[in-house]
Parts: C-alpha cells; structure tokens; sequence
C-alpha cells in the first residue's frame, strides 16, 4: 500500500537526515514543511536527491511574530522549490495578537505565488477558517496555484467553500479523535482528500508520529468513507497525482 504524508517536519525530529531516509526507503510521498525560510537550505540540500520527499518553503504563522522580517529570506528562495509551507494564520489565544502581522504576510505569500505560478501550498488555519478562504479566492485563484488545508477545524460551509475554491484536505489521526473532526472529514469529496501526520506535533502510542504512521489515517478514512482500505489508499494516491500534476508536470516518477 502506498502512503502520503503530506504534512510534517521532519527537520524538527532528533535526526533529520535519518527521518527523511526512513520515509524514503519506505516509498511514503512525504512533503517535509519548514517553519522558518533560515532552515530552507538544510532542508532542500537533505531532500534534493530523494524521489519520494520533497521539501517546502515555509513561514510559520506562529512564528511570524519573532520572524515576519524574514519573508524576504522566503522570497528569495521561492523559485527554487514548487512546495510552500507552512503557511497560513493562526487565531489561537497564543497567537492572535500577531493576527494583523501575520495577514500582512500570508498576503505577500499567496500573492508572490500567484506571480510565480505553479506553487502548491500546504496551509495552516486555526480559528481562521473564513479569513483564509477570503485570502485564497482574494489572491490565489486556482489557476494560479493549489492549496492544501492541512489539519482543517473550520465549519461543514466553510469546508464547503474550500472545495468550491479547489482546495484539498490533509487529514491527520489528531482531527478523526474528536467526534467533530470525524463528521466533517466523514463530508469532504474523497476526491480532495490526502493524509498527513503533522510529526512531530502529533503522537502516536506516546511518540512523535512518524510518516508510516498515516497508515492508521488511511484506515480511518476508509472506515469512514466505506471503502476497502487498499481502495482509499489508492484514492489519495490519485488525488496527490492530480495536485503535483495540475500544472502539467509529472514530477512523481521522477
Ligand atoms: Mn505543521
């Protein structure tokens, strides 16, 4: 079976080089986030020779508090990757006091993306759900680039919007715990749906999850959606095909 994580951090865990091995020899589509442009070298540098990882261009919406003068770094960087992440907006109670601050950048994001053209993004929106979507159909039409809403808690309509706006979904263990993040996941159209595990910050059996680990999501999703596992599994598969494709480029088989 194969398996996508298309969310996580693997520079944040112990040994990154040795994350990213493990997630290589095992055939898992991972895409590996940054939180800040200053670590985008690294982690290009660990990724560039990998046909199953791939790396993205990041500015965390939790960090742009401390780090927003580095959307420069970011900008600077942008033509060399298609994958942008994480980014987004955070309106939790740690962080919404950055909210204007970090709008301001997420803008220049989108709109840099759209300039550019062909760029996936992997983008975070807690307790900021509408103004996201706002941001998106604002700045970055689909034709312009393809977003992924990663670890999404908004509302049944707002996750509606979302698909009218062409966004996908990677849906990780944490969100299918609740009964809440169960019946909104159980709504999404299969055919928008990928996986993903947010390692480090989510665990599994009391450790940092690693990409393996979206074999229990898979599992989940096909309970969910009823479907034989080997048959959702195949459904991310295809819709991850479809979204690194959207722009004409083959670049899975590379
Ligand atoms: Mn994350």
């Amino acid at each position: 079976m194969r398996l996508v994580d298309f969310h996580c951090h693997l520079d944040l865990y112990p040994d990154p080089a040795a994350a990213i091995a493990e997630a290589e020899a095992a055939g898992i589509y991972t895409l590996t986030v940054t939180t800040t442009p200053r670590a985008w070298p690294r982690n290009l540098l660990l990724t560039k020779d990998t046909r199953h990882v791939r790396a993205a261009l990041g500015l965390h919406p939790q960090l742009v508090a401390e780090h927003s003068h580095e959307i420069s770094v970011w900008e600077n960087h942008l033509q060399e990757t298609r994958y942008v992440g994480e980014v987004g907006l955070d309106g939790g109670p740690q962080y919404f006091r950055s909210l204007d601050l970090q709008k301001r950048v997420f803008e220049r994001v989108l709109k840099q993306c759209a300039k550019a053209g062909g760029k996936i993004l992997t983008v975070h929106s807690v307790r900021t759900a509408k103004t996201v979507l706002d941001m998106i159909e604002m700045d970055l039409p689909p034709s312009k680039g393809k977003v992924v809403l990663h670890w999404f808690t908004g509302s049944k309509s707002e996750a509606r919007r979302a698909v009218e706006l062409g966004c996908y979904f990677s849906v990780n263990g944490a969100m299918l715990s609740t009964e809440k993040g169960r019946a909104l996941v159980g709504e999404l159209p299969t055919d928008r749906l990928l996986t993903e595990t947010d390692g480090p910050f989510t665990q599994v059996n009391g450790r940092p999850s690693r990409p393996g680990d979206v074999a229990v999501v898979v599992e989940q999703l096909a309970s969910l959606h009823l479907k034989p596992q080997s048959v959702l599994a195949e459904i991310v598969i295809s819709n991850l095909r479809t979204l690194v494709n959207a722009f004409g480029e083959v670049i899975l088989e590379h």
